[in-house]
C-alpha cells in the first residue's frame, strides 16, 4: 500500500509470519480475558437420527462474545489457545459448562445428548480425564448422554495415550466420536486401535456428494467398515435435500448440517420429515 496503487509487491514470507503471529497474540489476550470474564458462549447444532427422523443429540460449539455482542467463531481463537498452550483450559471450561447445562435442562430434554469437542492436545491428558470424571459424577447426568468428538489426526499422533484415554472415557459410560474422519493422514488401521462409537465423516466428502461419484464410493465404504466394527456414522455438512437423500440411501445413521439446523444459542430440535423445527425455550 505504501508503494502506491497499481504496484504489486511480493509479500515476503517472514512478513506474513509476523502478521500471523501478531494476530495470534491478539487472540490469545482476548481469549484469556474471555475465559476470566466468562464470555465464552455455547451454541448447539442438532444431529438428527435418520431412522427415527428426530434430533438425537446436539453438537456443542464454542463462540467468543465481542463487546458489540457479535459472536466470533472458534476458527479464529482456538489456534491461539493451542499455540500458547492453554487449549485444555478452554476445553475444560466448555465441557464443564455443557455438562452442567445438560443437568439443568427441563424434563422434556431428559433423553437429549450432547457431543462435545476436544482438541487433540486434550486427548490423552490425565488432568482432562479427571475433569470429565468429576463433572459427570457431580452433575448426575447419565454418561451415555455425553459424547466426546476427537479429531482423527490429533488422536493418531499419540496413539498409545489416545487409546488409553478413549478407553477410560468409554469405561465411564461416555461415547467417543471420531471427528472429521477421512482427512489428514488417515488410515483404516487406526479404526482397529481406536475403539470409537461413532465415525463422523468429514464434510469435505459430503457437501457435494450428490454430484461426485468418488465421494459416494468413499462414504459407502466408510459406512460398511463402521457398521462391521459396530460403529455408527454421522454425515456433517448436509446442506440440502439432495445431499440428505444421498447419504440416507448410502446407509449413514445421522445427519448434521444447515439443511437440518444451524448452531443456535437455544436447543432447537430438528426433524427430517417436514424439517420444521419446533422452538422450545430452555431459558
Ligand atoms: P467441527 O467439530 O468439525 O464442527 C463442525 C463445524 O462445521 C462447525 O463450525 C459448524 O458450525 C460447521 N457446520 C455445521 N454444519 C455445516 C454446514 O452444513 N455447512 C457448513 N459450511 N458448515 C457447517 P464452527 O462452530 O465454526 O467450529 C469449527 C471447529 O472448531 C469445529 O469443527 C471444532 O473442531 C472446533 N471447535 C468448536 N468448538 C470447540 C470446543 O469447544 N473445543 C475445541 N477444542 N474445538 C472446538
Ligand atoms: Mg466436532
Ligand atoms: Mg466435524
Ligand atoms: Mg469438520
Amino acid at each position: 500500500k505504501h508503494s502506491g496503487r497499481n504496484c504489486v509487491r511480493a509479500y515476503d514470507e517472514s512478513e506474513m509470519m509476523r502478521e500471523e503471529m501478531d494476530n495470534q497474540l491478539v487472540w490469545k489476550d482476548r481469549l484469556l480475558e474471555a475465559l476470566d470474564r466468562d464470555e465464552l458462549v455455547l451454541v448447539f447444532q442438532p444431529i438428527v437420527a435418520i431412522a427415527a427422523g428426530r434430533t438425537s443429540h446436539y453438537e456443542v460449539l464454542v463462540r467468543m462474545r465481542e463487546k458489540n455482542g457479535k459472536l466470533v467463531p472458534p476458527g479464529k481463537f482456538i489456534p491461539a489457545a493451542e499455540q500458547f498452550g492453554f487449549i485444555q483450559r478452554v476445553d475444560r471450561h466448555v465441557l464443564t459448562k455443557a455438562i452442567r447445562y445438560l443437568a439443568e435442562l427441563p424434563a422434556e430434554f431428559s433423553q437429549t445428548a450432547f457431543s462435545i469437542n476436544l482438541s487433540g492436545m486434550s486427548v490423552g491428558s490425565q488432568e482432562m480425564y479427571e475433569c470429565i470424571e468429576k463433572e459427570v459424577r457431580e452433575s448426575g447426568v447419565d454418561p451415555a448422554r455425553i459424547t466426546f468428538e476427537i479429531t482423527e489426526t490429533a488422536a493418531c499422533e499419540q496413539l498409545t495415550s489416545a487409546m488409553e484415554f478413549i478407553q477410560k472415557i468409554r469405561q465411564l459410560g461416555c461415547r467417543i466420536s471420531l471427528d472429521d474422519f477421512g482427512v489428514g493422514f488417515s488410515s483404516f488401521s487406526y479404526l482397529k486401535h481406536l475403539r470409537a462409537d461413532i465415525l463422523k465423516i468429514d464434510g469435505s466428502f459430503i457437501r457435494d456428494i450428490h454430484n461426485n461419484n468418488a465421494d459416494q464410493l468413499f462414504v459407502k465404504a466408510l459406512v460398511d467398515v463402521a457398521r462391521g466394527m459396530g460403529m455408527r456414522t454421522i454425515a456433517e455438512f448436509v446442506e440440502n435435500e439432495q445431499v440428505y437423500d444421498r447419504v440416507r440411501s448410502l446407509g449413514v445413521d445421522y445427519v448434521q448440517g444447515y439443511y437440518l439446523g444451524k448452531p443456535e444459542q437455544e436447543l432447537i430440535p430438528a426433524s427430517v420429515e417436514g424439517r420444521r423445527p419446533a422452538t422450545i425455550s430452555v431459558a
